[in-house]
């Protein structure tokens, strides 16, 4: 199964969850409890045991046990928004869970070693880069949000990048930031490694941990199709052939756009026990990730009203969710007991959805 029950469904967020599996930590400090989650992977169910006589059961897309592989997580979740993406529609991947559930496992994993382990923007810059003609191009930023500024993470001296929105077509980008032409897969993984790096460096200085940051991913591509406009695709452009004289054939260059997005740790902080910059790095993050869930939701029941603008991070989806852009949520979990307040939360989130 490639996922097809993701194909040819545009303007919801499709959901599935991934439990990490059990840590040495969890493995030491749970002995004396049994798990809360139970997965039924054959019916996309996940079952949350609140003790042994309660337990409540949720539906998702896709339900993916500790033993799943991250191709088989990237097959599911990203691959149908990046088939699209390559078709000319923008699209979203994002995860979303507490911390030290295996977002950026999912995400952001190189896999140096071991191709296997590699993760979705690995993947999905292997799957567009191995698709994509010579004459096309793929470029990428990668930046991170913290508290409502963006900073360059591939030229971290650019702080408080604006965020531009073309008031004809809705386009979003952003002014000054890299944008990185991406030739192989070697050169990607440099980048990300970079930008990792960076990251790390700029939260010591802030003197916060980058799972209180979003890092987000943008790819762009552009390709040259000589086929016939299609109905719903907004993002064409027509340029002028300068390069074939005495032709009078207009090419069109398809643009779309990919965003991975690693958003913040969504463990509530706790607001009654920090002051100061604790207090407002969490107000920050909870505006980030409730208006996320309220898009989510707008989307979901079809409402005419998404409310977009509400934060940063929404902002920068505002041309890559909802409309005929594709857009995959993982929400990734812990087996463990001793978070069950954590993992009902971030399922309730995924709930949202759908
Ligand atoms: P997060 O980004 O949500 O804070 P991480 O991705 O950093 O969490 O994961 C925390 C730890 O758990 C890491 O050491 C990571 O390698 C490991 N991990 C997470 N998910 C998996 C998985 N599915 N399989 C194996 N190890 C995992
Ligand atoms: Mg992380």
């Amino acid at each position: 199964n490639s996922g097809s029950d993701y194909e040819e469904d545009r303007g919801r967020v499709r959901v599935a969850v991934r439990l990490r599996p059990k840590n040495a930590e969890d493995i030491i400090l749970d002995s004396d409890f049994a798990d809360c989650v139970e997965l039924q992977p054959e019916l996309k169910r996940l079952k949350l045991r609140k003790n042994n006589w309660t337990s409540e059961s949720y539906r998702f897309d896709e339900v993916f046990t500790e033993t799943a592989s991250q191709k088989r997580v990237y097959e599911v979740v990203a691959k149908p928004v990046v088939e699209s993406v390559l078709n000319g529609y923008s699209g979203t991947v994002m995860a979303y869970g507490q911390t030290g559930t295996g977002k950026t496992y999912t995400l952001g994993k190189l896999g140096k070693d071991d191709a296997s382990e590699r993760g979705i923007m690995a993947r999905a810059l292997e799957d567009i880069l191995a698709s994509v003609s010579a004459s096309d191009c793929v470029e990428v930023s990668y930046f991170q949000l913290y508290m409502e500024c963006i900073q360059d993470l591939l030229a971290p001296e650019k702080i408080n990048i604006p965020i531009n929105e073309d008031p004809k077509t809705g386009e979003i980008s952003l002014p000054g930031a890299s944008v990185v032409k991406v030739q192989n897969l070697d050169q990607f993984s440099q980048l990300l490694q970079i930008g990792e790096a960076n990251r790390h460096a700029a939260n010591t200085k802030l003197n916060t941990e980058s799972s209180r940051s979003h890092a987000i991913l943008m790819v762009y591509i552009r390709r040259s199709v000589h086929e016939k406009v299609e109905d719903g695709i907004t993002s064409w452009e027509k340029v002028p052939r300068t390069t074939l004289s005495g032709s009078n054939a207009i090419p069109l260059i398809r643009k779309s756009k990919l965003l991975i997005v690693d958003l913040a740790g969504s463990e509530r902080i706790d607001k009654s026990g920090s002051e100061g910059h604790l207090l407002e790095e969490a107000k920050f993050i909870n505006l980030s990730l409730t208006s996320l869930g309220k898009c989510i939701n707008a989307l979901a029941e079809n409402s005419p009203h998404i409310p977009l603008r509400d934060s940063k991070l929404t902002r920068l989806l505002r041309d890559s969710f909802g409309g005929s852009a594709r857009t995959s949520l993982i929400i990734t979990i812990g087996p463990s007991a001793r978070h069950y307040a954590e993992t009902t939360s971030s399922v309730m989130f995924g709930q949202r959805a759908i």
